[in-house]
């Protein structure tokens, strides 16, 4: 959806995370090079010297990432807005915790590899111990001369306390590496929740968005999108302050969530803005449950928690758009934003569908 000024929030490109571009390493020389031209793009955009903004402007100047530039002179070439460069800079700049998660399973893998080789020097060891043990009973059971028989006894009783030996360190090595394998797992875990989650509402997030829909397109099934953006959101900030705008977008998300069915995916697409997909769904049974949480957010009635401040009516515009077989990705989303632009233009607190085939 467009924000208020007509400048669309990025969307619809795969996060560029093979790298992270804040570890690059500039020589002096350049790096003050790039600095000097980032301090310049910095006031050409008239951007706020905070270290975000001077971060893009920095990779603006170096040249490194052309889309980058791209998306900056599109998306922030009228006017600076927090929201989008934060956005951008999270898409670009940061790195992607796949890099992590990469490192967490190689480490897993040392891991367990580390295991098998233990386990498999410790059965070398066993067997060789074993064999001794054999061949000892054997001259026990042959031998005659009880003294003999006595030292053998006591060879037979050294190699099975070496074996017993043997056992107990494998069994505490594998107590170890069991530790640390579910210490691993869960780090995993984390890291793979905190790739996929908004942290602020603990909706699905746009990478997850962009994965969810590629899924559903690659299936041959209907689905349905829905773009929801709230009304007047800059007013709530205004009124009440950042905190307790994020403390909305956190109820609104729940009352979102709890409008869908357990096969649908809520995502937070934008600042104030949520897109939720929902597989095997017609347009007008979309429409139907966009009509839910329209109704159930404007009938909220939210008030703050410090002062007990009645917020006022907050609502929020829908647009539906059902994907049309062999349509981009890019489509879809165009449409189903279009269709959000109508129901603001059409006056808010409303859910509008499209009905236009991109082909
Ligand atoms: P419209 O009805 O046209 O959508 O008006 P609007 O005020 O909702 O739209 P606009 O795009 O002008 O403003 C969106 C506001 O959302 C501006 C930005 O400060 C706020 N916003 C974006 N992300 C967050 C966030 O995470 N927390 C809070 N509190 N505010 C946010
Ligand atoms: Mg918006
Ligand atoms: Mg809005």
């Amino acid at each position: 959806m467009s924000s208020s000024d007509g400048k669309s929030i990025v969307h619809g490109e795969p996060n560029t995370c093979d790298a992270f571009p804040l570890l690059q390493n500039d020589t002096p020389e350049r790096a003050a090079e790039i600095f000097r031209l980032g301090l310049q793009q910095l006031s050409r955009f008239q951007a706020p010297p905070i270290p975000l903004n001077y971060a893009l402007c920095y990779f603006y100047s170096a040249g490194t990432d052309l889309r980058l530039r791209e998306k900056m002179d599109a998306v922030l070439g009228g006017g600076w807005q927090f929201e989008v460069a934060r956005d951008l800079f999270l898409r670009f700049l940061t790195p992607c915790n796949d890099v992590s998660m990469a490192e967490l399973q190689k480490e897993l893998l040392v891991l367990i590899n580390g295991v098998v080789e233990s386990a498999v020097n410790t059965n070398r060891s066993t067997v060789q111990h074993t064999e001794a043990l054999d061949r000892q009973i054997d001259r026990l059971e042959d031998c005659q001369d009880p003294k003999q028989a006595l030292q053998i006894a006591n060879e037979v009783l050294n190699e099975a306390r070496l074996l017993a030996n043997d056992s107990r360190m494998l069994a505490s090595d594998m107590q170890d590496a069991a530790g640390e394998i579910v210490r691993l797992k869960e780090e995993l875990m984390h890291a793979r929740r905190e790739a996929s989650v908004d942290p602020l509402t603990g909706l699905s997030n746009r990478r997850t968005f962009d994965s969810t829909l590629l899924n559903l397109v690659a299936v041959d099934e209907p689905f349905t999108l829905i773009m929801m953006d709230v009304d007047h959101f800059k007013r709530i900030n205004d009124e009440h302050g950042h905190l307790v705008g994020d403390r909305v977008l956190r109820q609104l998300a729940k009352l979102v969530s709890a409008r869908t069915r357990a096969t649908d995916v809520v995502s937070r697409y934008g600042g104030e803005e949520f897109a939720i997909l929902l597989p095997r769904t017609r347009i007008y049974e979309g429409k139907q449950i966009a009509e839910k949480m329209r109704s159930g957010i404007g009938g909220m009635n939210m008030r703050r928690t410090d002062t007990g401040v009645q917020l006022g009516r907050v609502t929020s515009s829908f647009g539906v758009a059902e994907y049309q077989r062999g349509e981009a990705i890019e489509a879809l989303i165009a449409r189903a934003d279009s269709a959000l632009y109508s129901a603001k233009r059409n006056g808010r607190d409303r859910v509008e569908l499209s009905s236009q085939v991109v082909a």
